[in-house]
C-alpha cells in the first residue's frame, strides 16, 4: 500500500513511544518509574467533572457549531482576558479539540508548502511533524542551557529570509521549563511585525509559573493582534488531558479558516466536554493555584536530588512541569558515549525509569523528566537514576 508523502513525512510522537511502552511494562507486573508522561497526575476538579454529569442528564449530546458552543467561545474570551489583559470576541476564538487541534489547524490555515517557519529548539516535540505535515520547511534556532534557553530577537532576525512566515513560541516552555519574558517578546512581536512575519504563540503550561512570575501573553500587548495567534489548552491548566479541549484566539481570517476545516473534519469538540469547560473557564482557580503549589515543591525537590548527581547539570525551570538536563558529563556517558536516544532506552530497561530522550526536541545529550508524579516516586526515581548515570 503507497501512503500519501504528507504522512510519510511524520512519525509517531515519541512521547507517545515512550509511554507506550512504559505502559506495557507495568502491564506485565513490573515496577516502572513514569518520568515520561506530559500530564497532570491530579483528577480534574470536582466541580467541572459535575458540569459534564449535568450536561449528560441535560441530553446535551447533539452537535455543537463548528467553532464551539456560544457559552464556552464567549467564557474563553472572558478569561482570558481576565487571566492576560487580552480583549478578544467570540467570532475571534475557535474550541477546538485539545491545543493540539488548535495548533495544527492554525498551521494548515497559514502555511504554504515551501513557506519556512522559524522554530526554536528545545522544542515541544509535535511542532517539526506538524510543519512537515503541511510541507514547511523547518528553520530551527538553537537556544542553550548556559544563557537560560533564552531566544532574542535579534536571532531571530538574523534568520529570517524571503520564504520566512511565521515563528512558533511556547512559554512556558516544554521541555526546559524556560519561560520568555515580557520585554524579550515585545522585542519577538516587534521583528515579526516589521517582517510580516505570524507568531503562534503556545500557551499550554500559562499557569504553570513559579518564583513569583505571573501569566503573561503576547496577545495582551498593543498591537499584537494582527499578528499573533493564540494556541491555548485546558488540558494541563485545568487537569483535563482526556478531555480533549483547547482553542484558539486570534485575528478573524485565521480564526474563520481553521473553522472552516474543522468543519470538514472533526465538525465540533464533544459537546459534554465543552460544557466542562465552560464550568472550568467560569469556576475558581483554586484548584489550579493548588496544582501549581505543589508542582512548585516537587520542582524543588527534584531540582535538590539532581543536584546531587555527579556531571549532571540543570538549568532550573521556570514553567511547566519538566526538568531538562544535560547529562553530557556524566560517569557512564563519558566511560560509554552514546546517544540519550539510546540512553534513554538503556535507562528504562536497566532501572525502570522511563524518561524522553533530548533528540526528541532537538537537543541532543538532554533527558527530559516530567515531575508531574508524587514525591516518593520522584526521590525513587532519582534514586534509581543516579545509581545509573554513575555506572562506569
Ligand atoms: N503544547 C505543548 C507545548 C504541549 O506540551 C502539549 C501537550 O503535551 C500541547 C500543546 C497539547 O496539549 P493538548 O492537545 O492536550 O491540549
Amino acid at each position: 500500500m503507497q501512503l500519501a508523502d504528507r504522512v510519510q513525512r511524520i512519525q509517531l510522537s515519541p512521547t507517545a513511544a515512550v509511554m507506550a511502552e512504559a505502559e506495557r511494562m507495568a502491564a506485565d507486573g513490573v515496577d516502572v518509574i513514569n518520568f515520561g508522561v506530559g500530564e497532570p497526575d491530579f483528577p480534574t476538579p470536582e466541580h467541572i467533572k459535575q458540569a459534564a454529569i449535568e450536561a449528560l442528564a441535560a441530553n446535551r449530546t447533539r452537535y455543537t457549531s463548528t467553532a464551539g458552543i456560544y457559552p464556552l467561545r464567549e467564557a474563553v474570551c472572558h478569561w482570558h482576558a481576565r487571566e492576560f489583559g487580552t480583549r478578544y470576541q467570540p467570532s475571534e476564538c475557535v474550541i477546538t479539540v485539545g491545543g493540539k487541534q488548535a495548533l495544527f489547524n492554525a498551521l494548515s490555515a497559514l502555511v504554504n508548502p515551501g513557506d519556512e517557519v522559524l522554530l526554536p529548539a528545545p522544542y515541544w516535540v509535535s511542532y517539526p511533524d506538524m510543519l512537515r505535515h503541511v510541507g514547511a520547511e523547518l528553520h530551527v534556532l538553537p537556544t542553550v542551557a548556559e544563557h537560560g534557553f533564552r531566544l532574542q530577537a535579534k536571532q531571530v532576525e538574523a534568520a529570517i529570509g524571503p520564504k520566512t512566515r511565521g515563528l512558533i513560541v511556547n512559554s512556558p516552555n516544554n521541555p526546559t521549563g524556560a519561560v520568555v519574558a515580557e520585554r524579550d517578546f515585545g522585542e519577538l512581536l516587534v521583528v515579526c511585525r516589521r517582517h510580516g512575519l505570524w507568531l503562534l504563540t503556545d500557551e499550554c503550561y500559562s499557569h504553570f509559573l513559579y518564583d513569583g512570575q505571573q501569566p503573561f501573553s503576547v496577545a495582551s500587548l498593543p498591537e499584537a493582534r494582527d499578528h499573533v495567534i493564540v494556541a491555548g489548552s485546558l488540558s494541563k491548566t485545568f487537569a483535563m488531558t482526556g478531555w480533549r479541549i483547547g482553542f484558539a484566539l486570534g485575528p478573524r481570517p485565521v480564526i474563520d479558516a481553521m473553522v472552516r476545516l474543522q468543519s470538514q473534519s472533526t465538525s465540533n469538540a464533544t459537546s459534554i466536554a465543552q460544557y466542562a469547560a465552560l464550568r472550568a473557564l467560569t469556576g475558581p482557580m483554586d484548584s489550579v493555584r493548588a496544582m501549581q503549589t505543589e508542582y512548585d515543591g516537587r520542582r524543588r525537590l527534584i531540582l535538590a536530588a539532581l543536584a546531587q548527581i555527579p556531571g549532571l547539570s540543570c538549568t532550573p525551570p521556570q514553567g511547566a512541569f519538566y526538568v531538562f538536563p544535560d547529562v553530557r558529563q556524566t560517569p557512564r556517558m563519558i566511560s560509554r558515549p552514546t546517544s540519550t536516544a539510546e540512553l534513554a532506552v538503556e535507562l528504562l530497561r536497566e532501572e525502570r525509569v522511563a524518561v524522553v530522550a533530548g533528540e526528541a526536541f532537538g537537543a541532543p545529550g538532554h533527558l527530559r523528566i516530567s515531575y508531574a508524579t508524587s514525591t516518593d516516586r520522584i526521590r525513587e526515581g532519582v534514586r534509581r537514576l543516579s545509581r545509573f548515570l554513575a555506572a562506569c
